[in-house]
């Protein structure tokens, strides 16, 4: 897209304060840490509940962006770029979205429903693309800011679009719809998702179609309830497997690891395949090929194009590769869009320094190839790329446009080259093409560790801070532990999201930790609860920030500021309120204020304490007596010492149970990492850690034969006995084996036979269809880890942080 300002401030009603209203906007972004944010872009400032893009404004300046929609101009900026002032910058951006769409009139599919959305669209845009130039919404950008983003990246060449819509409460599908404007609607399935956002299904079935008031078409499963929900105006293109009046009948017949289908359309009799057996996926293919019926195409090349679909990877995942690399895996495709998102993520990604982009062609950019590889070119520029390595004919063509750039006509040619190109101490962004396997580059540069991986999903941390944010009054400050690796979850990673949400503190348990934060490039202020004196000098050099507990450590720590000359050195004093840890109590008061009168080498920063029972109501006066000595403790300490710091008791159920006592910070923990103590809290939290392995082995014994150490399992049945390469060495408890908890293969549960060993533990898996190397879920969404606290009688936090460090932590965003 190519507008001026002047062009934009009419369609989205803004006021406009600037100098420059000539300037040529060609790109739009509403994320601060993007590195093509530059003269060019127009940065609309969402406000969210827990995010305000105004915080970012000033920042942007400085990095030379000129542009703003705003709405409000933030202090001291007047005059210092252009302004346009809008009353709500989302519905400017959806405007300005809606008015751009207009412009084009091609085809274009929109897709909703509660499943399947993004695997529908990712299938048809390869069932499609051989006649089709498509643009379609990068990875699962389905909603208010997604949808608008995506229909952004038209342009002239393009002749077919294919784009999601995803709602999560009533109201939202109109706006969605004003921005699409499909003519061909596909409506996958209404199921239970985003329930809570509605009040009955009723409710939500109307939602959805609101994406479909203008089509030509709406494709469907045949179901009469939503039929009844359906403007007679509307036509409709249904199929079935039940119903005969359906346009098209199918008959699914799963086998182990494959699906046939029998379809009657019309006069047309014909066989389809494809190399699944899920009931997901089975839907999904039964959706692509009714859209591939409505367009026209023959049994043929339905068939023939069918039968090479592929299971769809959304995730761009973050892996540790060899020599000290960070692998950040997108190998399932590339195109103009998603090759942006995923810079932006590796900018977000900044371990190393030295940045390599592993490159395939690119197809359906809608634009010529000259123009395309020349935008790929200023795009890997702004994002500051050291090296590319371009695979594929076409982008190998285009070699002298990228930095230090090696090419390679194919992958084998790359595979063959490999070991003499060096790859150390960076970042590697691995993107291409589906047909170009870079599955086989990763790989090749990934880390070897055994197969058991913590799948962390970065969305859902963002989400549980949002969740915990959004119950405390706006001034009420955050602190969030980070200590013991993030409650196993992995620090840095971790920290690095936390920065970017602009979280008040970390807190970790020792000066260790926080140096390594600090060598990792972290520079939010960190709070030390534990520190050690012989490691006083070790926090003071990284500007971490001491919990003093004790006249002891005071004594210590005041000895070494003056000796240092600090001025004004940040502290923190922890008060005992009855969970009798570590802290000054009553008595130590006048100590405690004789000694920091009038010091200037350090400064009190906050003032804390710890409650023992929040997650307990039965505890709750004994919580309310806590808080009580914690107000007059704390109230004496700013009178006598005339300071005015921070104050903070609560951790994550003190968050929940007593919102009253926020004062002036709370210390988020458990709950940032999706665990409740309160079973209605738990449904809105999103799972963050999911504990993989795989089946090293299967075999079948006979009944009596047993399994494992001391023959604590005796089967009394032929049984089908998986082996799993984890252990109580990586964190799985022994009382986890002998039939007390189980695995999840295949979404069925695998009881644990046997005694769980060192690294392997034996799962019975005789009625679950696997296979040798197929995937195990030890933990998260199911059994999720209270679960397993329950029924091992501890507490989730134990569970999480026992996770041993030789189990690789992959990160991912959805
Ligand atoms: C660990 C810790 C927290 C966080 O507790 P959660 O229950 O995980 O929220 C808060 N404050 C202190 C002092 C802690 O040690």
């Amino acid at each position: 897209m190519t507008l001026s300002v002047r062009n934009i401030i009419p369609i989205i009603k803004a006021q406009f304060l600037g100098t420059n209203d000539i300037a040529i906007i060609d790109a739009i972004s509403i994320d601060s840490r993007s590195l093509q944010n530059t003269e060019s872009t127009l940065f609309f400032a969402l406000v969210g509940p827990n995010h305000d893009g105004h915080q970012y404004v000033a920042t942007l300046i400085k990095q030379g962006v000129r542009n703003f929609v705003v709405s409000y101009i933030p202090s001291k900026l007047q005059g210092k770029a252009n302004f346009l002032v809008v009353e709500n910058t989302l519905v400017a951006l959806q405007t300005i979205a809606a008015t751009y769409r207009s412009d084009f009139d091609f085809p274009v599919i929109g897709i909703t429903g509660s499943n399947g959305k993004t695997i529908i669209k990712e299938w048809l845009n390869f069932l499609l693309s051989p006649d089709y130039n498509i643009i379609r919404s990068p990875k699962s950008y389905n909603s208010q800011v997604g949808v608008p983003l995506s229909v952004l990246g038209i342009n002239e060449k393009h002749n077919l679009g294919i784009f999601e819509a995803g709602i999560s409460t009533t109201n939202e599908m109109k706006n969605l719809q004003k921005i699409i404007q499909p003519t061909i609607g596909v409506l996958t399935n209404i199921g239970s998702a985003h329930d809570e956002g509605f009040h009955d299904v009723g409710e939500k079935i109307k939602e959805k179609l609101k994406l479909f008031t203008s089509v030509e078409v709406l494709i469907m499963n045949k179901n009469r309830t939503i039929e009844a929900f359906l403007s007679p105006k509307i036509k409709t293109f249904t199929w079935s497997s039940e119903d005969g009046k359906a346009d098209v009948f199918v008959i699914a017949k799963e086998n182990s690891d494959k699906t046939e289908f029998k379809i009657t359309y019309q006069k047309l009799c014909f066989k389809i395949a494809i190399p699944f057996s899920d009931q997901a996926s089975i839907e999904n293919t039964i959706h692509c090929m009714v859209v591939l019926l409505y367009l026209g195409y023959d049994q043929v090349t339905i068939q023939q194009r069918i039968a090479l679909l592929y299971p769809v990877e959304m995730r761009l995942k973050v892996k540790n590769g060899n020599s000290n690399t960070t692998i950040i895996d997108d190998s399932y495709s590339s195109d103009f869009q998603s090759l942006k998102i995923a810079l932006d993520f590796l900018e977000s990604q900044k371990q190393y320094k030295k940045k390599t982009l592993i490159l395939s062609d690119i197809f359906q950019s809608g634009l010529a190839t000259e123009d395309l590889y020349s935008k790929v070119s200023q795009l890997i520029v702004s994002n500051k790329i050291n090296r590319v390595i371009a695979i594929g004919k076409t982008i190998s063509s285009y070699k002298k446009k990228f930095p230090n750039c090696l090419a390679f006509a194919s992958t084998e040619l790359f595979i063959e080259a490999i070991d003499k190109i060096p790859f150390e101490n960076e970042t590697v962004l691995i993107k291409g093409a589906r047909h170009f396997h870079f599955e086989e580059i990763v790989s090749l540069l990934e880390e070897k560790t055994h197969e058991t991986v913590l799948e962390i999903n970065l969305n859902a941390i963002s989400h549980n801070l949002n969740f915990y944010k959004s119950k405390l009054k706006p001034e009420t400050k955050m602190m969030v532990m980070v200590k013991a690796f993030s409650y196993g979850n992995g620090g840095f990673d971790v920290a690095k999201l936390l920065s970017h949400h602009k979280v008040d503190y970390l807190g970790v348990a020792f000066a260790d930790e926080g140096i390594s934060l600090r060598n990792a490039g972290i520079d939010l202020p960190v709070m030390v609860l534990n520190p050690e004196s012989t490691s006083f000098s070790a926090i003071i050099q990284h500007q971490l920030e001491p919990e003093i507990y004790s006249i002891k450590g005071l004594t210590a720590f005041l000895k070494i500021a003056s000796q240092k000359k600090l001025k004004k050195f940040p502290i923190h004093i922890k008060l005992d309120t009855g969970m009798h840890r570590l802290g000054f109590e009553e008595e130590n008061l006048n100590d405690l204020i004789a000694l920091l009168k009038d010091n200037t080498n350090v400064e009190v920063k906050s003032i804390l304490s710890h409650l023992a029972t929040s997650d307990e109501m039965k505890f709750i006066d004994f919580t309310l007596a806590q808080i009580k000595l914690f107000e007059k403790l704390s109230s004496k300490l700013m009178a006598e010492l005339e300071i005015k710091p921070i104050r903070h008791i609560l951790n994550t159920s003190g968050i929940s149970n007593f919102p009253q006592a926020q004062y002036d910070m709370v210390r988020l923990g458990i709950g940032l990492y999706g665990v409740s103590n309160d079973e209605d809290e738990q449904k809105l939290l999103e799972n963050v850690g999911t504990l993989k392995s795989i089946i090293s082995q299967i075999r079948t014994i006979d009944e009596g034969e047993s399994v494992g150490y001391g023959r604590r399992f005796i089967a009394s049945r032929p049984t089908k006995i998986a082996t799993i390469p984890i252990g109580y060495a990586d964190g799985i408890s022994r009382h986890w084996g002998n039939g007390v908890g189980y695995v999840v293969i295949k979404n069925k549960k695998a009881p644990i036979v046997g005694s769980v060993c060192m690294d392997m533990l034996m799962a019975d898996v005789t009625d679950i269809d696997c296979k040798e190397g197929g995937d195990v879920i030890i933990f998260g969404a199911n059994p999720s880890v209270n679960f397993m606290a329950k029924q091992l009688g501890t507490i989730p936090y134990e569970i999480m942080t026992s996770i041993s460090q030789r189990v690789k932590r992959v990160f991912y965003r959805e």
